[in-house]
């Protein structure tokens, strides 16, 4: 497999010249099977310069299947969906998973985010691509030769926060984002399905010695203590708080590398930018 980030920002896009180094747009992250299969974790503004990326390929001349994983429904998660040009090309083909809620399911809310009160696209209806949902469940799956595990990591019916395992002849990659961990055995849960992982993305936003508001979302150093719980190999941190410049990322992943060397850890732990690539 093959990861490229997309966007590794949380909350907001960050279009600021301190943080163009790791970069400002939210959520996206493809994933590439050795046999072509492409998926993309969450659809946050990275999403829109994925889609102009692939509209060199196949999915320009709407002959594209792409396969989105999405974690939950948060804005940062989901706003690139309706903006790139694959998605309105006819023949183009989107098979999206992720989780209903109980205040809807997941086809109402991207057709809530196209209505004409946010857009002019006028609801999902008139998007070019085929378009299929699923709701996704813990019962594995298969994309072409991906293996795709899913867990829900939220304890709240009314804004469900999943997880994905990908995994691909021995190869293991997790996705973790937006977990709190404060919840009844969630990080219990977490560890076990990111077990022997040889990369975890997880998402980062602040330290714990940082005092901000943000309805308990996992710290920087939930994410190593996890990784490391777990035998992960390497640990990518993402979903940055937005308002962290690139030098104050490049010197926390230098503290954290100092503590796990001081530790004897072999974790190997690197802050995802905008761009980068790497093999599982
Ligand atoms: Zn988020």
């Amino acid at each position: 497999m093959k990861v490229q980030f997309w966007g590794v920002r949380g909350y907001v896009p960050t279009p600021h010249a301190a943080m163009l180094r790791y970069g400002g747009n939210t959520c996206c992250t493809a994933v590439i099977g050795e046999h072509g299969e492409l998926v993309v974790l969450d659809t946050g503004t990275g999403f829109c310069m994925l889609g102009d990326e692939l509209m060199q390929g196949e999915f320009g001349r709407g002959r594209g299947t792409l396969t989105l994983l999405i974690s939950h429904t948060y804005w940062d998660h989901i706003l690139g969906l309706p903006f790139p040009g694959v998605v309105h090309i006819p023949g183009n083909r989107l098979d999206i998973y992720g989780p209903d809620s109980t205040r809807g399911s997941l086809q109402m809310v991207y057709d809530g985010m196209l209505s004409p009160v946010y857009s002019p696209v006028y609801g999902l209806a008139h998007i070019g691509a085929t378009h299929r949902f699923t709701t996704i469940s813990t019962e594995p799956f298969t994309i072409g030769r991906l293996l795709v595990r899913a867990l829900p990591l939220s304890r709240r019916q009314h804004s469900p926060i999943w997880a994905y395992r990908l995994e691909e002849e021995g190869r293991v990659l997790v996705y973790i984002t937006d977990v709190r961990y404060g919840e009844d055995g969630i990080r219990e849960e977490a560890i076990a399905f990111a077990r022997n992982a040889h990369v975890l993305i997880h998402s980062a936003p602040y330290l714990r010695t940082e005092q901000v508001e943000d309805y308990g979302h996992s710290r920087i150093e939930d994410a190593v203590e996890v990784a490391q719980a777990a035998g992960v190999e390497r640990l990518l941190l993402f979903h940055h708080a937005p308002n962290r410049t690139d030098d104050e990322l490049d010197a926390i992943v230098v503290r954290l590398r100092a503590e796990l060397a001081a530790h004897d850890s072999p974790l190997q732990v690197e802050a995802a930018a905008e761009g980068m690539e790497l093999a599982v």
